[in-house]
C-alpha cells in the first residue's frame, strides 16, 4: 500500500508550454528582439527531449474587451490601423524612393503588417496558460510568447513591448475566476513601467521588480511603493550593475517571500525576462542559468505553499540565444522537479558586491520586512 504523501511524490507535474509558430510573424528585421529567440529556445526544447515532457497548449487571441482592462480603445485602434496601412500595397516612389514596410510606435518598438493579430494572441497565450492553470488542466504553465509585454503601458507602445500580456492577465485573472489577489514577480533586467503603472493604485496586485538601476525605462527606484489604496503593493529592488546570482537570490529569499507570505497571493504570475544574464549584451547584471533556475524554485515553493501551486510564466525579454534557450529550459526544469540542471555557460567571473547590503537594509525598512 502507497501511503498519500509518497504517492503524491511519484505523479509527476503536469507543465503547461504555450507557443503557437504565429509568434514568430511579428517580423522585427535586425532588432533584438526578433523571432530568432522562440525558434533557438523551441528548438534547443526539441532537440533535448524536453518539449515530450510537457502538456503542449495553444493560444488563443485576446479579444478587444481583454485588452481594454488595461489599454485605451484609441491605443487598441491605433495599432490595428498601423498595422492595416502596411499591409495595403506600396504606394508609388516617393522622392526619397522609401516603402513602407515597417512602422516604428517607439524609437524602440517597431511592427510588421501581422504584428497586431500576433500581439493579440501574445496576450491571449498568457491568459491561455492561466486559463489552463486555473481549471486544473495543468499545474503550471510558461506562455513562450511574442512581443513581450511589461513596458507596455495603457496607451503607449514601449521597449519592444505593443500590449502588457501579463497585466491583462492578472486582470483577466482577478475578473473570471474571482480572485482578490494577484503577484506578479519580474525578474527581467528592465523594470516592467507599465504593468506598475497598471497596478500602482490597486491593492489586488503586487508587483514585485528586480531590474538593473539606473537603467530604461528610467523607472523602479525603491521608493516607488504604490498610491493610495495600493500604497505597499509595490516593490521595486533596484539592483546595481554587476550583482549576480547571490544577490538576486538573497532578494527573492529575504524580501520576495516575506511580502508574497504577507499578502497571500491566490496566483502568482512571472514576467520572465533572462536578460540579467551575464552573457546578455543588453545590460550589465551577472545572472546565471543555475541561479534563474534557483529564482524559479523559490518561486514554485512559494506558490505550493501559498496558491496551491498555482504559478504561471510569461516570456520578456532575453537576447542571447543560448541564453534564453538554456534558461527557458531550466525554468520547465525545475517545474517538472527534474534532478538536475544544465548550465552550458557556467558562472561570471566578473560579479560584484558593492552596496548591496545597504540597499536590503533600505528595502526592509521600506517595507516593514521584520526579521522572522
Ligand atoms: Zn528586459
Amino acid at each position: 500500500m502507497v501511503c498519500l504523501a509518497s504517492y503524491a511524490k511519484i505523479v509527476a507535474m503536469k507543465v503547461g508550454l504555450v507557443y503557437d509558430p504565429i509568434y514568430l510573424e511579428h517580423d522585427t528585421g535586425s532588432h533584438p528582439e526578433n523571432p530568432q529567440r522562440l525558434v533557438a529556445i523551441m528548438s534547443h526544447l526539441e532537440e533535448t527531449g524536453l518539449k515530450k515532457k510537457l502538456t503542449s497548449l495553444t493560444p488563443r487571441p485576446a479579444t478587444i474587451q481583454e485588452l481594454e482592462m488595461v489599454h485605451s480603445p484609441e491605443y487598441i485602434s491605433r495599432i490595428k490601423r498601423e498595422a492595416e496601412i502596411l499591409r495595403r500595397p506600396s504606394p508609388p516612389p516617393t522622392l526619397s524612393g522609401e516603402g513602407r514596410a515597417a512602422c516604428w510606435l517607439d524609437p524602440d518598438t517597431v511592427i510588421c503588417s501581422r504584428s497586431y493579430e500576433v500581439a493579440l494572441y501574445a496576450a491571449g497565450g498568457v491568459l491561455t496558460a492561466v486559463e489552463a492553470v486555473m481549471n486544473g488542466g495543468v499545474d503550471t504553465a510558461f506562455a513562450l510568447v511574442r512581443p513581450p509585454g511589461h513596458h507596455a503601458t495603457h496607451d503607449r507602445a514601449m521597449g519592444f513591448c505593443i500590449f502588457n500580456n501579463v497585466a491583462i492577465a492578472a486582470k483577466f485573472a482577478l475578473d473570471n475566476f474571482n480572485l482578490s489577489r494577484v503577484l506578479i514577480a519580474d525578474f527581467d533586467v528592465h523594470h516592467g513601467n507599465g504593468t506598475q503603472e497598471t497596478f500602482y493604485a490597486d491593492p489586488k496586485v503586487l508587483y514585485f521588480s528586480t531590474h538593473q538601476y539606473p537603467f530604461y525605462p528610467g523607472t523602479g527606484w525603491i521608493d516607488e511603493i504604490g498610491v493610495g489604496e495600493g500604497e505597499g503593493t509595490t516593490v521595486n529592488f533596484p539592483m546595481i550593475a554587476g550583482w549576480g546570482d547571490e544577490e538576486y537570490l538573497r532578494v527573492f529569499n529575504e524580501v520576495l517571500v516575506p511580502v508574497a507570505q504577507r499578502f497571500r497571493p491566490e496566483l502568482i504570475l512571472v514576467s520572465a525576462g533572462f536578460d540579467p544574464h551575464w552573457a546578455d549584451s543588453i545590460a550589465m547584471m551577472q545572472v546565471s542559468v543555475t541561479g534563474f533556475a534557483q529564482m524559479v524554485e523559490v518561486l514554485k515553493k512559494l506558490a505550493t505553499e501559498l496558491c496551491q501551486g498555482r504559478l504561471v510564466f510569461t516570456l520578456e525579454g532575453g537576447y542571447n540565444l543560448q541564453v534564453a534557450a538554456a534558461s527557458t529550459k531550466a525554468t520547465f526544469d525545475v517545474l517538472l522537479d527534474s534532478p538536475e540542471i544544465t548550465d552550458p555557460l557556467g558562472k561570471s567571473s566578473r560579479v560584484r558586491h558593492e552596496g548591496f547590503e545597504g540597499r536590503i537594509k533600505k528595502i526592509k525598512q521600506i517595507h516593514h520586512i521584520v526579521k522572522s
